[in-house]
C-alpha cells in the first residue's frame, strides 16, 4: 500500500471506529418498549425465561459470540436458578472492555421496570448492533447481568448475584486481569438525565467517561457531584478492575422501584446521549495502553 494510500485507509478506519454515529437512541428506547412488553421480569418469572430468549435471538443476529453463564443463587429464598448473557466482540490486542447493565426486575406488585432493568436492557442490545461488523482493538464484552435486584431487602448477600458472579469466574479465568475497563449501565433512560458522580467509581475512569460527556455537550447531565453508589460495578472494584457505574439515581425522574417506572418517563434522547459516550469511551479505552 502506497503512502498516500496508507493514510487514508488509517483516516477512515479513525473515522470508523471513532464514530457512534451509528447508535440508535429511538431503536434502544424500542428494545426497551419490548422487554417492558413483556410485564414484570423477576427471576423465577415466565417472563425473564421470554427475555433470555429475546436477547439471544438479537444477539445471534450480531456477528458476536454469545455466551451462557447460568449459576445458581443462594437467595433468602433458598435456590434460585439465573444467567448472565454476555456478547463478545473480538478484538486482536489480546486486553478487553466490558460495558454491563442488568435485565431482571425487582420483584413488587405492578412493577414493570421501564428504567431500572429494561432500559439497560434496551442500551445494550442497541450496543451490540452498533458494535456490529466493525473490526475492534480490544475484545468488547457486553454483559446482560442477571439478579442485580436484591430478592428482599438490599444487602450484601442479597442483591448483585449475577456480577458477583461473574467477577468470580472472571478472576478465575483471567479475563479481570486483561480487562481495561467496565462501564455498567443502570436506569439511564429517563427524561430529565443526570447522572451520580458515583464516589465508589474508580476515579480515573470516571474522568475519562466524563470528559468524554463534556466533549460531545453532555455535560448538564453529567454533573461532578454525588454519592457512594452500591450496583453491579463493585464486585470488580473489589477484584481490581477499573469500573464505573453510569446512573441516574434522582427518584423523582426516575420513579424508582414504583409501579410509575413506565415508558412514558424515558426519552429516545437519553438514550443517544448515553450510548454515544459509552461508544466513546470505549474508544478511548482502546486507544489506551
Ligand atoms: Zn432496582
Amino acid at each position: 500500500m502506497n503512502r498516500s494510500l496508507y493514510l487514508f485507509a488509517l483516516t477512515l478506519t479513525l473515522a470508523l471506529s471513532s464514530q457512534a454515529g451509528n447508535f440508535s437512541g429511538a431503536d434502544a428506547f424500542s428494545f426497551t418498549r419490548q422487554a417492558v412488553a413483556l410485564g414484570p421480569r423477576p427471576d423465577g418469572s415466565p417472563a425473564i425465561a421470554r427475555l433470555r430468549a429475546l436477547i439471544k435471538d438479537q444477539l445471534a443476529k450480531r456477528g458476536c459470540e454469545v455466551i451462557s453463564d447460568p449459576f445458581t443463587a443462594q437467595t433468602p429464598d433458598g435456590p434460585l436458578a439465573m444467567e448472565n448473557i454476555i456478547a463478545k466482540f473480538p478484538g486482536r490486542s489480546g486486553r478487553a472492555v466490558a460495558i454491563t447493565g442488568h435485565y431482571d426486575t425487582k420483584k413488587m406488585a405492578g412493577f414493570v421496570g421501564a428504567n431500572d432493568g429494561g432500559s439497560s436492557t434496551g442500551m445494550l442490545l442497541e450496543l451490540a448492533a452498533a458494535l456490529q461488523g466493525r473490526p475492534r482493538v480490544d475484545d468488547v464484552y457486553l454483559v446482560f447481568f442477571d439478579g442485580e435486584e436484591a430478592i428482599h431487602d438490599w444487602t450484601d448477600t442479597d442483591s448483585i448475584y449475577g456480577s458477583r458472579h461473574l467477577a468470580a469466574r472472571w478472576s478465575a479465568d483471567g479475563t479481570n486481569r486483561r480487562l481495561k475497563g467496565l462501564i455498567n449501565v443502570d436506569m439511564t433512560g429517563d427524561k430529565n438525565l443526570r447522572l451520580v458522580w458515583d464516589e465508589n467509581s474508580t476515579p480515573s475512569l470516571r474522568k475519562t467517561v466524563w470528559d468524554v460527556a463534556d466533549s460531545l455537550g453532555y455535560t448538564s447531565s453529567f454533573p461532578r457531584h454525588g454519592g457512594g453508589i452500591e450496583d453491579d460495578h463493585m464486585p470488580f472494584i473489589k477484584a481490581g478492575v477499573r469500573s464505573v457505574d453510569m446512573i441516574d439515581f434522582d427518584s423523582q425522574s426516575t420513579f424508582w422501584h414504583t409501579p410509575q417506572d413506565t415508558m412514558d418517563k424515558l426519552d429516545p434522547h437519553s438514550f443517544d446521549i448515553v450510548g454515544s459516550v459509552v461508544l466513546k469511551s470505549v474508544d478511548e479505552l482502546e486507544q489506551q495502553k
